[in-house]
């Protein structure tokens, strides 16, 4: 994608360099955690297309999100620049829960400020392996306030 550029310094300060905290909250750089993903390698779970997902939103990287949006349900383009745009805060996993050899599904909160006002997006997701990658598929949003599993496993 990147023109080829002759570079001096392993590292330009500033710049999209491999030492960036990682958008998804891992508390590693992006180059250890989604970076690989997000040039195109596989992920090794639902979990970790979840995460790397959620940093290319931050990151703004339209291609990656429509390259693992499965084509039965892959919008025809991902609108980033919406004004007002929101604020991604933060991405809470909060289950990964294998169905199959090739299906998972995947509950997470994501936390974003709209418009100077604190937002939540609440969604269980359903991800789909073909040929090794892993694809979002859909998702629902489980009606706020009420309870849909016991969540015991949320101190994990
Ligand atoms: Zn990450």
């Amino acid at each position: 994608m990147n023109p080829r550029k002759k570079s001096r310094t392993a590292r330009l300060p500033g710049g999209p360099g491999d030492t960036v905290p990682c958008p998804c909250g891992s508390q590693r750089v992006h180059a250890d955690c989604c970076g690989p993903l997000h040039e195109g390698a596989p992920a090794p779970d639902a979990a970790a297309l979840m995460r790397s997902r959620y940093s290319a939103y931050v990151m703004g990287l339209h291609g990656y999100l429509l390259a693992t949006w499965h084509p039965s349900t892959r919008p025809q383009q991902v609108d980033l620049d919406v004004d007002p745009s929101p604020r991604w805060l933060g991405l809470e996993i909060r289950r990964h829960v294998p169905t199959g050899p090739d299906t998972a599904i995947a509950e997470f909160v994501a936390r974003y400020r709209l418009a100077g006002r604190a937002q939540r997006l609440h969604e269980v997701s359903r991800f789909v392996r073909v040929d090794g990658r892993w694809y979002y598929l859909d998702g629902d949003f489980p009606a706020s306030g009420s309870m849909v599993t016991a969540a015991s496993d949320a101190a994990g």
